[in-house]
């Protein structure tokens, strides 16, 4: 994109990684979206591709085998490859939250051990709050492990895990019973290591098959079943337990900044493609660019995309400026994730009847939208956090 969604004050280095990123994009994402999306196959040529490129440990640090960069740089880069296909941000996005997750609360054992095989893609991460009976109120989590010895004996069920089959390590969050008055203090953080794959793939683990999605294809997304499954006391993330629930939000404002990456990555597509279209299909003796209405809705658009790619960058420069971000993820993730659906709709619109048929790109940016409204948190959610904030920020001094 010549004009939109443009990012001041990059380094040389962000600048060639979301260079090379965008021709990838290009020409291995883009022409194989659609055929791969319909038939919901699993993109491994891809994900290979991105391997090489060193997307798995592009914010590992450097010690550890990876890249070293920035949340900024990560979602730009989620960015690139969403306007490409939102499944392929989702395969890198689950992978990212847990290696910062690691980063920023592993003991040094757990870094040393998961960190290196985690930049190169050997390792593969989830991660796991939601259940059956529930996803807005993590506090209320039923997944309950039970001390024994050295190891603890897990039991529950968990739900929505998003690479549920393909990764081989599942950061999960479940009860342990810290004995604190706070339900949100009894919750501990497992680093659980298991083989990719469906089925009891360890003893008293199993991954049931793929949940048949809307959208979203291509990315396995499954349940997750405990029955008395035996992990070792070291598997705690930081080792110590009854930490698990700060984890995890800290975890999820790094993945707010990123659902909003993708949100203005498919926003930006479905510009482009509408304002591709609105120069070709005429009626009424010319351009249906050249009719007002249509004009003025790829202005709305392009400004939809232009404040939500702001307000990302906003809320991935807070952190890694070491802030706490937890507003302004909640600000960015809100408003890309709803204008994305606006912009998507509106591009739909303006495809005329060919935006419903699956030959057309659009009809996928549809039915991957809805998506970003529900992930990390729902609008409702956002509105929550931000308001819960703002209160604390400018409460009246009694
Ligand atoms: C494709 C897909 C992939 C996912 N991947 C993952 C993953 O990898 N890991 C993971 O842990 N989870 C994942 N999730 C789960 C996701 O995070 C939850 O679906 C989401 O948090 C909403 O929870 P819920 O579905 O239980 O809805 P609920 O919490 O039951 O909410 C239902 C509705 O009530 C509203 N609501 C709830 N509470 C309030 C309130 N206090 N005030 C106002 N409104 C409220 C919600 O906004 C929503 O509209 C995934 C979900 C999907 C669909």
């Amino acid at each position: 994109m010549a004009r939109l969604a443009q990012t001041a004050d990059l380094t040389d280095v962000q600048q060639e990684i979301l260079a090379t990123v965008r021709t990838f994009v290009d020409k291995e994402i883009i022409p194989h979206a659609q055929e791969l999306e319909h038939a919901d196959a699993y993109p491994q040529e891809i994900v290979d591709g991105l391997k090489e490129l060193g997307i798995f440990g592009l914010t590992i640090p450097e010690e550890f085998g990876g890249l070293g960069e920035s949340l900024l740089t990560y979602a730009l880069v989620v960015e690139e490859i969403a306007r490409g296909w939102m499944s392929v941000s989702g395969v890198i996005n689950t992978h990212f939250i847990v290696a910062y997750m690691v980063m920023q609360h592993g003991t040094p054992e757990q870094k040393e051990r998961l960190l290196p095989r985690m930049a190169t893609g050997e390792v593969r991460g989830a991660f796991s709050m939601s259940e059956p009976g529930l996803g807005s109120d993590v506090a209320g989590i039923r997944t309950r492990a039970r001390r024994d010895g050295d190891s603890y004996v897990v039991d529950g069920a968990k739900m929505w895990l998003t690479n549920g089959g393909s990764s081989t390590l599942v950061a999960a969050l479940v009860r342990t019973d810290e004995g604190a008055e706070k339900a949100h203090q009894n919750l501990t953080t497992f680093l659980v290591e298991k083989p990719a794959g469906f089925g009891e793939v360890l003893p008293g683990l199993t991954i049931p098959g793929k949940i048949d999605k809307m959208g979203y294809k291509g990315v396995d997304t499954t349940e997750l079943v405990f029955d008395g499954f035996r992990i070792g006391a070291d598997a705690v993330l930081g080792g110590q337990p009854g930490r698990g629930f700060a984890q995890m939000m800290d975890g999820v404002e790094v993945g707010r900044v990123n659902v909003a990456a993708r949100a203005c990555g498919i926003s930006i597509r479905a510009f482009e493609l509408a304002v591709a279209y609105a120069q070709q299909r005429e009626t009424f003796g010319k351009p249906i660019a050249q009719h007002q209405a249509i004009a003025f809705q790829l202005a709305e658009m392009a400004t939809k995309v232009e404040a939500a790619h702001l307000m990302m960058v906003n809320a991935a420069k807070l952190k890694d400026a070491g802030a706490r971000n937890d507003v302004e993820a909640g600000m960015a993730k809100l408003l890309a994730s709803e204008y994305c659906a606006e912009v998507t709709t509106q591009a739909f619109r303006i495809h005329g009847g060919y935006g419903y048929s699956k030959e057309y790109e659009i009809e996928r940016l549809m039915r991957e939208a809805p998506f970003l409204l529900i992930g990390e948190g729902t609008s409702e959610i956002q509105k929550t956090i931000i308001s819960r904030g703002l209160l604390k920020e400018y409460g009246l001094k009694r």
